[in-house]
């Protein structure tokens, strides 16, 4: 089972991108670092609810 997640920029808190994940193999929260057009730089980005 996927479900969709949103990924927010943990330094302008601007939520940039959506992904999907498998459930049961993560069960943590993702952090991944993408580029941030606000921030116009790679920043850790931060699973949201
Ligand atoms: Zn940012």
């Amino acid at each position: 089972m996927r479900e969709t997640i949103t990924l927010e920029c943990t330094v302008c808190k601007n939520r940039n991108y959506t992904t999907t994940r498998n459930k049961k193999k993560h069960q943590d929260r993702l952090e991944i670092k993408k580029f941030c057009k606000t921030c116009r730089k790679h920043t850790p980005h931060k699973e949201i609810k």
